[in-house]
């Protein structure tokens, strides 16, 4: 397993390979692995003759007063979970190295960021798109791939895959869950026993609401309201947002009608989760 530290020195590595004519496959990371990361480095590893982590907590996509400075880092356990599924090299950069002083150029992905966490954490998906461009232009990646619990993120990074003529294919993995239906996060960490109990209402809110359009239930609103009651139930537990979009726009849409994706954020104690599922008509 390599890891590198330096951009000068991914780029050579990138380039040597290049030169031999071989593919890359990056999939981008924050660390703290768990299960959901490692799913799609498994996916990756056929699709490409290497495969490329990126570890990076990317100050810029961290509001004020958010978990940057909390946000768990274990890079010995990361390498042995990452060579465990084939990984080849992790890109480790310096937050100094990716931001050196009189950094000033970011990649905004508009409209498609205004709603859902784009509202909530204004200035987020400005830097996502930003690292992901910059970590896109170091690796030269072939194909990358995302997860599809963090939908929004997915969507906004095909969009400026798209609008910015990348030479990268992105690809999607579904997302990993607990046995109890948790979506694994590396947030997940920050929970107690009891708040690990109350945050499993986001996934069955999704799926009573999964359950009810199987059942006839079209109405967006009649959907959201019940998500919105299951979750204030619940102790501990407050509402960021419950929307309900479509799938590619993330519009919100009022009646389901062919597939929509219902996506809600909750803060359980002082920890923000996320998670999303699919509703369909048939
Ligand atoms: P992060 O380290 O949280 O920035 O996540 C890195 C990548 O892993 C992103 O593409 C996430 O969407 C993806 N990911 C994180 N958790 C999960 C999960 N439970 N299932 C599928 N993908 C995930």
């Amino acid at each position: 397993m390599e890891i590198i530290r330096e951009i000068p020195a991914m780029k050579a590595w990138v380039r040597a390979v290049r030169k031999r004519g071989e593919t890359i496959c990056l999939v981008p990371t924050m660390g703290y692995l768990h299960e959901g990361h490692l799913g799609l480095m498994r996916m990756g590893g056929p699709l490409a003759d290497h495969l490329v982590i990126s570890i990076f907590v990317n100050p810029t996509q961290f509001g004020a007063g958010e978990d940057l400075a909390t946000y768990p880092r274990d890079l010995p356990r990361d390498t042995e979970l990452a060579g465990s599924v084939g990984v080849e090299c992790i890109f480790y950069p310096g937050a100094g190295a990716m931001y050196p002083p009189g950094y000033c150029t970011y990649v905004e992905v508009e409209d498609i960021t205004e709603g859902l966490c784009g509202a909530s954490r204004p200035g987020h998906f400005r830097g996502v798109a930003t690292v992901v461009a910059k970590l896109f232009n170091i690796v030269e990646p072939d194909v990358a791939i995302f997860g599809e619990k963090d939908y929004q993120q997915l969507a906004v990074l095909r969009k400026m895959v798209e609008d910015l003529n990348m030479n990268v294919q992105v690809l999607a993995h579904p997302t990993v869950r607990e046995e109890d239906g948790l979506a694994m996060s590396s947030r997940n960490k920050y929970l107690s026993a009891e708040q690990r109990k109350n945050a499993l209402v986001l996934s069955r809110a999704l799926l009573q609401a999964r359950r009810r359009v199987e059942r006839g239930e079209r109405s967006a609103e009649a959907l959201k309201a019940e998500a919105v009651r299951m979750i204030e139930q619940t102790p501990e537990s407050t509402v960021d947002y419950v929307e309900i979009v479509d799938p590619v726009l993330l519009r919100p849409v009022e009646r389901i009608e062919g597939r929509a994706v219902m996506a809600l954020a909750v803060r359980v104690g002082a920890t923000r989760l996320i998670d999303n599922m699919t509703l369909e008509t048939s």
